[in-house]
């Protein structure tokens, strides 16, 4: 008997319910601290797809018209349910992700968050009126739900961003079939069950699995899906956008990022330089919007980088299951190896290694890499413009408010970027001038529901979480009217 069967399985969840995969493959979910194998994951076929698809279609009428306000109580019930649950669904992310729990649990509740705050942006999807194009006439728009979506999201984030995703697509009343990523699948299955548990109706909400270029794939090239909502690499970005032009599928984008922080010399350095450490090694660097190019004004340089690699040595690597751990393991080690990768290469082209640049020998299982800053690094090297998506950040000196201004948005990505100066006038001159989705003053956090959240640049299309998210999946309709009892006669005929 292969080790394997022993797996929990984690099926489909099609029309309502937990369903087997009918094309009869199966991939195993292994935790990527651990390299256990803990759960065999169902692979949809073809017909898996079209089944799901096909759910979501059927669903759609009722749900579409399903009046706001019970819209708004199934996704508060959600996270309340998910509130309850967030212990239980913070240590199945970590066993499989291989996460500190504890920073699980805090995306789980931000999760809930989301849920909450686009419970309340159901009820507030307004249209207007515009002035009457002639004497007798009434013009308006209404904003109506785009139809299906497909929704795809990457493995760093699984709970959240399945949660930025389906909120905002479920208060404007469309039906979703998700593919989480083929590592990371578990806790989407658990919110799956929690909103079926909150009163979505079947239909609704479908979840395949199974690879990105199969499955994904099927799912954005669908005849039956409307709109693609993808967060996960800019390659594969590219590819997704081309393969939806083919029916001219709504799409959003949210992509990678190459994030600076820009340190003036006005600031308190170690404040600045502890909570630099948090914006780069939350997530074991694993963050689009990670700040991984840290740009630092000549005259306070030196000092920044001894605090900074002070502080950053002191990070707990490690075991995710303990709540003193600051970083756990990178996902997979194909992803390792590729974080490996850029901190060699920038070695042999002349990089200094002022922190860490290898793996965590400490531990033989599990992808563990040790917090790596690397100084010496200028605009040519590879690792200053290339995302690398681990816990490797750069230290780059520069001379004047221009330089620092031009070295910010030298890379071809725009996510988010920091800026840390006690001159309130030139932070917010900096952030008028760095081109980014969203810019942080004297503060490391980047994403809140509320204020919108994506990227300029090869870093994406459109923006998720604030009210207006919404209308990414609302399309909007001009209805006009004549309000009087004649006909209009244009040819007088
Ligand atoms: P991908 O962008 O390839 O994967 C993200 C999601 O897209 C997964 O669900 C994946 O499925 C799916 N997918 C992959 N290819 C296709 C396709 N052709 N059509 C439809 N869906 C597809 O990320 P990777 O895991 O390969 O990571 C590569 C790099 O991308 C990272 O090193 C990092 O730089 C960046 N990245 C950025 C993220 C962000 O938050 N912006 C998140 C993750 C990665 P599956 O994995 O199951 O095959």
């Amino acid at each position: 008997m292969s080790a394997t069967l022993t797996l929990p399985q984690t099926p489909l969840w099609i029309d309502g319910a937990a369903v087997p995969a009918t094309s009869g493959q199966s991939l195993t979910v292994s935790s990527s601290a651990t390299e256990d194998l803990i759960a065999e994951l169902g692979v949809a076929g073809k017909d898996d797809v079209d089944r799901a698809v096909a759910a979501a279609r059927k669903a759609f009428g009722r749900w579409a018209t399903t009046p706001a306000g019970k819209r708004t109580r199934i996704l508060n019930k959600a996270a309340d349910l998910i509130r309850a649950r967030a212990g239980e669904l913070a240590e199945l992310e970590s066993r499989n992700n291989g996460k500190p729990v504890a920073h699980c649990k805090g995306e789980i509740l931000s999760g809930a968050e989301v849920f909450e705050f686009f419970a309340g942006a159901a009820t507030k999807i307004t249209g207007e009126t515009v002035p009457a194009i002639m004497p007798g006439t009434l013009s308006l728009t209404v904003k109506e739900p785009i139809g299906v979506c497909a929704q795809i999201i990457p493995w760093n984030y699984p709970f959240m961003m399945a949660s930025w995703k389906l909120a905002p697509a479920l208060a404007a009343g469309c039906c979703i079939v998700l593919k989480p990523s083929e590592l990371t699948p578990l806790t989407a299955m658990k919110l799956a069950e929690i909103l079926a548990e909150a009163g979505l109706p079947a239909g609704v909400l479908n979840v395949v699995h199974g690879p990105g270029e199969t499955v994904g794939n099927w799912l954005v090239t669908h005849p039956g899906v409307d709109k693609v909502a993808f967060t996960g690499g800019t390659e594969t970005g590219r590819a997704i956008m081309a393969a939806a032009a083919g029916r001219l599928k709504r799409l959003t984008l949210e992509l990678g990022g190459k994030s600076p922080s820009v340190v003036f010399a006005d600031v308190d350095v170690e404040a600045v330089a502890a909570a630099s450490v948090h914006a780069i090694f939350y997530s074991a660097g694993q963050s689009c919007e990670a700040r991984s190019r840290i740009l630092v004004e000549q005259s306070v340089h030196d000092r920044f980088v001894e605090a900074f690699v002070a502080k950053a040595g002191k990070l707990v690597v490690g075991d995710p299951t303990q709540e003193v751990t600051h970083v756990g393991s990178l996902i997979s080690a194909e992803h390792l190896a590729k974080v490996d990768g850029f901190v060699q290469r920038a070695v042999a082209a002349g990089v200094t290694v002022a922190l860490g640049g290898k793996r965590a020998e400490a531990h033989a299982k599990g992808h563990f890499y040790l917090p790596t800053v690397l100084t010496g690094v200028t605009p040519e090297h590879e690792v200053f413009k290339q995302e690398v998506f681990g816990p490797v950040v750069t230290i780059t000196p520069f001379a004047s408010e221009a330089e620092a201004l031009k070295l910010a948005n030298g890379t071809d990505y725009g996510l988010f970027a920091s800026v840390w100066t006690r001159d309130l006038a030139r932070g917010l001159r900096m952030a008028q001038g760095i081109s980014s989705g969203g810019v942080g003053i004297n503060q490391p956090f980047t994403a809140f529901s509320g204020l919108p959240f994506g990227g300029t640049k090869q870093s994406g299309l459109g923006r998720e979480l604030s009210v207006r998210s919404l209308d990414a999946y609302l399309e909007e309709k001009a209805i006009m009217a004549n309000t009087t009892d004649k006909v209009f006669n244009p040819f007088g005929l």
